[in-house]
C-alpha cells in the first residue's frame, strides 16, 4: 500500500482510492475531508492522471495552495503545479482569460472588485436620474449579487425573481432597469464584477457548445470542498462540467452550512443523489480534531436543527477540558478576559500565539479584543481589515496598469486621468462620459478621438499627452512582464515621485505600500506556474492583476505567522486551533438579531455557532458581555439561547472582570483609562498568579503591568486609537472628571462603538462633546 493510504482510516482509503464515478462524501467537522480530498487528488497524480484534468474548487485560494503544497509533499514532485485548483472565481476567471471574446468581451477583461462594482452603480443611478440616496449603491450591488446568483438575468429580474421581493417591488421599482444599466456598463467597459465570473462561465458553458465540448472533456476529474455552500450558479456549472466523465466528488457537511444570504443552499446536497444514476455515499464519522467534550457539545447543539443528515461523530481523541463560560460586565472586560486567558494559557501549556483563535459573529466585535491584545503585547492577526489592495495608494497604481490591460475601463480611466493633476479636470471628464453615452463608445475612444468633441486648445493637448503615455504603455505589453511594466509606469508618471516627497507620516507609509506592490509583482513574475502550453501571459500583467483581484482578504495573510487570529466565523470555516474563544454570545448578536425571524435563519445562526466549536482541538471558550456598545448606545444584553442548547455538565462557568467596580471609587480608578494614561497604573501584581487557583465565581482583574509598554510585533494597527476600556462603564448621569475641563456630569451618549461620544455638562466650563476615545476622563 502506498504511504499516504497508510494513516487513513478505511472510509477515508474507501473514498480516497474510489476515483470513478460520481462520489458524495458527507461527514461531520474535523472528520478529514478536506484532507480526505488532498490524497484523492495526490492519488490520481499517482496514478498517472495528468494534473491539467483535475479541477479541484477549495474555499479559498490559500487553501488550494496548502493543498498543492501537501500534494508536492507526498508526491515529491512538482506536478500538482498545474492542477486547476482555486476558488470557483479564480478558476472561471483563468477559463475566461481564452474564452471570454465568445461572449463579447476582450480576453484582457478588467474583473471589477465590490468598490468598483458599486462605483458603477452609482453612475447608472445618477444617469438614470434616480435618487442616489434611495438607490444606495450597497444595497443595489447586494440585490444584483444575489440575482445574478440565482441565475437571474435583468430581463427575468422583473417577472419572477422581481415579484418574489415584495418590498423591493415597492420601494425600489426601479431595480430591473438599473441592473440592466449596470450589465451593459460592464460590458461596455470590458469588465466583469465577482459573480459575472460565474454567471459568464455558465452562459459560456450553455450557449457555446464548442467551449461546453472542450471543458467537459479537459476536467476528467472534478472535485469541491465545502460543497454545501455552493450556490445555484455554481452548482449548474458543475453539473455541465460532469456531464461527460461523471467524476464528480463532492464533500460537505450540511450543518456547516452557512452562506444561505449568499445564495447557497443545502438543497445542493440533497440534489446530488439525483443528477446522476450511481452516486456512491461514503460518510466519515470519526473526528480527529477535536476533544470529546468539545464534540458532545457541537453534536447536543447541532441537534436543535431539524432535518440534518443524520451523523454519528466520535473520537478518540482525550477527554480534556470542559467547555469554559465566560460571563464579563462588558464588552471591553471580554476583550480582557481573552488577552488574560491567553497569557495564561501561554505560561501554564506552552502554546504559541498561533495556536489561538478568536472568533465572533460580526467584525465590529474585534475592537475590543484587539486593545486588550495590543496592551498585553500579544501579536496577531486580523481578518477582514481593510485589505491591502483597497488603499488608496494602491488603486491609483493599479488602476495605471489596469487601464493599459483594457483601456475600456472606465473606472480605472476615471480614477487616474487627473491623478497626478494634468489639466484634465471634472468638467472635460464628464464632457467624455457624456459622449460616450451618446456615441455608445467607451471613453477612451473619445479620448482617443478628443479632437472631434470640442475640447479646449489647453485640455486638448493634455488629453493627447494622457493618451500618448498610455498607448506606449500599452506598447509593451506584448514582450515585457507585469514587474517590467509596473516599474516603468511608477518611473514615468510623477504620482509615486510625489507619494516620495511628501515626508508626513502618511506619505512615508503610502510610499511604503507602492514599494511592497512592487515588490509583490516582482514576486509574481518570479514565481513559477503552471506549464500549461498555450496558455499566454503567465506572467503578465492581466494575470497579474486577476490575481491580485481576486485575493480574499484570508488570501492576504499568513496562517502560519506566530500570531493571535481573529476572524468572523464565517472566515474559519475549514480551519481549526487547538485554542478557540467564541465571543458575544448574546441574544440579538449570536444569534444576530437580524436572523431570527424564521426558523430557517435561526437554524443558519445554529450551524454557525456549530462550525465556531467545532474549529477548536483542545479549548474551547464561550464569552458573553452584560452590556455592550450598539449603535452608539450602551445596551444590556440577555446570554444567547446557545448556551442553554449545551448540556450544562459539559459547561465550567465563570464570572470575569468588574469585581473592583461595584465597590469603592479607589478599586475603580485602579482599573481607570485616565490612570494607565498617565502610567500611574502601578499595580505590578500580574493577574496570573490571582487566577491559578479557580475558584467556582472568579474576579479577575486585568493586568495592568503592561499597559506602558509599546506593543510589538503586531501585525495589524487598527484606525482607531487607543480607548479607554472602562468606557463602557460610563453612563448618563455619571460623574466624571476630565483632565481639562474639571468635573461634570453625563447627559447624552451616542456615537459608533469605534467612536463612542459622551456629551457632558461640566461644572465650570458647561456642555462639552467629548469623544471618548482621545479624552483623558476619570469616572468619579
Ligand atoms: P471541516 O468540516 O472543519 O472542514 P474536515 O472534515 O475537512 O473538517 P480535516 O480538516 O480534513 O477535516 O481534518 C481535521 C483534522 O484531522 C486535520 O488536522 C487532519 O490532519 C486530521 N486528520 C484527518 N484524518 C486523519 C487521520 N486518518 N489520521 C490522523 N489525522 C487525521
Ligand atoms: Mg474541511
Amino acid at each position: 500500500m502506498q504511504d499516504y493510504l497508510k494513516g487513513l482510516n478505511d472510509h477515508q482509503r474507501n473514498a480516497v482510492t474510489t476515483t470513478e464515478g460520481p462520489l458524495m462524501i458527507v461527514a461531520g467537522a474535523g472528520s478529514g475531508k478536506t484532507k480526505v480530498l488532498t490524497t484523492r487528488i495526490a492519488h490520481l497524480l499517482a496514478k498517472g492522471v495528468d494534473a491539467f484534468n483535475i479541477l479541484a474548487l477549495t474555499f479559498t485560494n490559500k487553501a488550494a495552495a496548502e493543498m498543492k503544497e501537501r500534494i508536492e509533499h507526498i508526491l515529491g514532485s512538482k506536478e500538482a503545479r498545474n492542477l486547476y485548483i482555486g476558488t470557483f472565481h479564480s478558476v472561471f476567471a483563468r477559463i475566461m482569460r481564452s474564452e471570454a471574446h465568445r461572449l463579447g468581451y476582450p480576453n484582457s477583461f478588467t474583473i471589477y472588485d465590490t468598490d468598483d462594482a458599486k462605483s458603477v452603480i452609482k453612475t447608472v443611478v445618477q444617469e438614470l436620474n434616480l435618487d442616489v440616496q434611495h438607490y444606495k449603491p450597497n444595497a443595489v450591488y447586494n440585490r444584483i449579487s444575489g440575482a445574478k446568483n440565482a441565475l437571474v438575468g435583468p430581463a427575468e429580474y422583473n417577472n419572477d425573481y422581481h415579484i418574489q421581493q415584495e418590498d423591493m417591488r415597492a420601494n425600489r421599482p426601479m431595480m430591473a432597469k438599473i441592473y440592466a444599466a449596470y450589465a451593459q456598463r460592464c460590458f461596455k467597459n470590458g469588465a466583469m464584477d465577482f459573480d459575472d465570473l460565474l454567471i459568464k462561465m455558465y452562459e459560456l458553458l450553455k450557449n457555446f457548445p464548442e467551449a461546453l465540448h472542450k471543458y467537459q472533456h479537459k476536467f476528467k476529474y472534478i472535485m469541491i470542498d465545502e460543497y454545501q455552500d455552493t450556490n445555484p450558479a455554481q452548482y449548474e456549472i458543475i453539473k455541465l462540467l460532469g456531464a461527460v466523465h461523471e467524476n464528480v466528488c463532492v464533500v460537505g457537511d450540511d450543518a456547516q452550512s452557512i452562506y444561505s444570504f449568499r445564495g447557497a443552499t443545502i438543497q445542493n446536497i440533497l440534489q446530488f443523489r439525483q443528477d446522476y444514476d450511481d452516486v456512491k455515499v461514503i460518510k466519515l464519522e470519526q473526528n480527529y480534531r477535536s476533544t470529546p467534550n468539545i464534540l458532545t457539545v457541537a453534536n447536543e447543539v447541532i441537534k436543535n436543527n431539524k432535518g440534518q443528515i443524520p451523523k454519528d461523530l466520535w473520537t478518540e481523541n482525550k477527554q480534556g477540558d470542559n467547555i469554559r463560560l465566560i460571563r464579563t460586565m462588558s464588552d471591553n472586560e471580554e476583550g480582557k478576559f481573552v488577552a488574560d486567558a491567553i497569557q495564561e494559557q501561554k505560561l501554564r501549556n506552552h502554546y504559541k500565539n498561533k495556536d489561538f483563535a478568536i472568533l465572533y459573529r460580526t467584525n465590529a466585535q474585534s475592537r475590543s479584543y484587539e486593545e486588550s491584545l495590543r496592551r498585553m503585547n500579544i501579536a496577531y492577526t486580523i481578518f477582514g481589515g481593510l485589505s491591502f489592495y483597497q488603499r488608496k495608494e494602491i488603486k491609483d497604481y493599479v488602476a495605471y496598469l489596469r487601464l493599459i490591460v483594457n483601456p475600456k475601463d472606465e473606472e480605472a480611466l476615471k480614477r487616474i486621468i487627473n491623478y497626478p493633476v494634468r489639466g484634465i479636470g471634472k468638467t472635460s471628464v464628464d464632457k467624455a462620459v457624456l459622449a460616450a453615452n451618446e456615441n455608445n463608445i467607451s471613453m477612451w475612444e473619445v479620448l482617443e478621438n478628443a479632437a472631434r468633441f470640442g475640447y479646449k486648445a489647453g485640455t486638448l493637448q493634455s488629453i493627447e499627452e494622457f493618451v500618448t503615455m498610455i498607448r506606449s504603455f500599452r506598447s509593451m505589453l506584448d514582450t515585457k512582464n507585469a514587474y517590467e511594466i509596473a516599474f516603468h509606469v511608477g518611473k514615468q508618471t510623477s504620482f509615486v515621485k510625489e507619494l516620495f516627497n511628501d515626508k508626513s507620516t502618511e506619505g512615508v507609509q503610502r510610499y511604503e505600500n507602492v514599494q511592497e506592490l512592487l515588490n509583490s509583482i516582482k514576486e509574481f513574475t518570479e514565481t513559477p506556474m503552471s506549464e500549461e502550453s498555450g496558455e499566454v501571459g503567465d506572467k503578465g500583467l492581466a494575470t497579474y492583476l486577476q490575481q491580485i483581484t481576486l485575493l480574499t482578504d484570508a488570501d492576504q495573510k499568513d496562517p502560519n505567522a506566530d500570531t493571535v487570529k481573529l476572524m468572523t466565523i464565517h472566515a474559519a470555516k475549514g480551519l481549526e486551533y487547538p485554542v478557540v474563544f467564541v465571543g458575544g454570545l448574546e441574544e440579538g448578536l449570536f444569534p444576530s438579531g437580524l436572523s431570527i425571524n424564521t426558523r430557517e435563519e435561526l437554524e443558519e445562526e445554529r450551524r454557525l455557532f456549530y462550525v465556531a466549536i467545532t474549529r477548536a482541538k483542545g479549548r474551547l471558550y464561550l464569552t458573553y458581555a452584560n452590556t455592550r456598545y450598539k449603535f452608539g448606545s450602551l445596551t444590556a444584553n440577555e446570554p444567547s439561547r446557545f448556551i442553554d442548547e449545551i448540556p450544562q455538565d459539559y459547561l465550567d462557568r465563570s464570572f470575569a472582570g468588574g469585581g473592583t467596580r461595584n465597590q469603592s471609587s479607589s478599586g475603580w480608578a485602579n482599573s481607570n483609562a485616565f490612570e494607565r494614561m498617565k502610567g500611574a497604573g502601578s499595580s505590578t501584581g500580574s493577574s496570573f498568579a490571582r487566577k491559578a487557583e479557580p475558584k467556582p465565581e472568579k474576579t479577575f482583574v486585568s493586568s495592568l503591568a503592561s499597559s506602558n509598554a509599546k506593543p510589538k510585533e503586531v501585525a495589524h494597527t487598527p484606525s482607531s486609537n487607543f480607548v479607554p476600556s472602562d468606557i463602557a462603564e460610563l453612563q448618563v448621569g455619571s460623574r466624571v472628571e476630565h483632565q481639562k475641563f474639571g468635573f461634570g456630569e453625563v447627559v447624552k451618549l451616542e456615537g459608533s462603538n469605534h467612536n463612542p461620544v459622551a456629551t457632558i455638562k461640566f461644572d465650570v466650563n458647561g456642555e462639552k462633546k467629548i469623544m471618548l476615545n482621545y479624552a483623558k476622563l476619570m469616572i468619579q
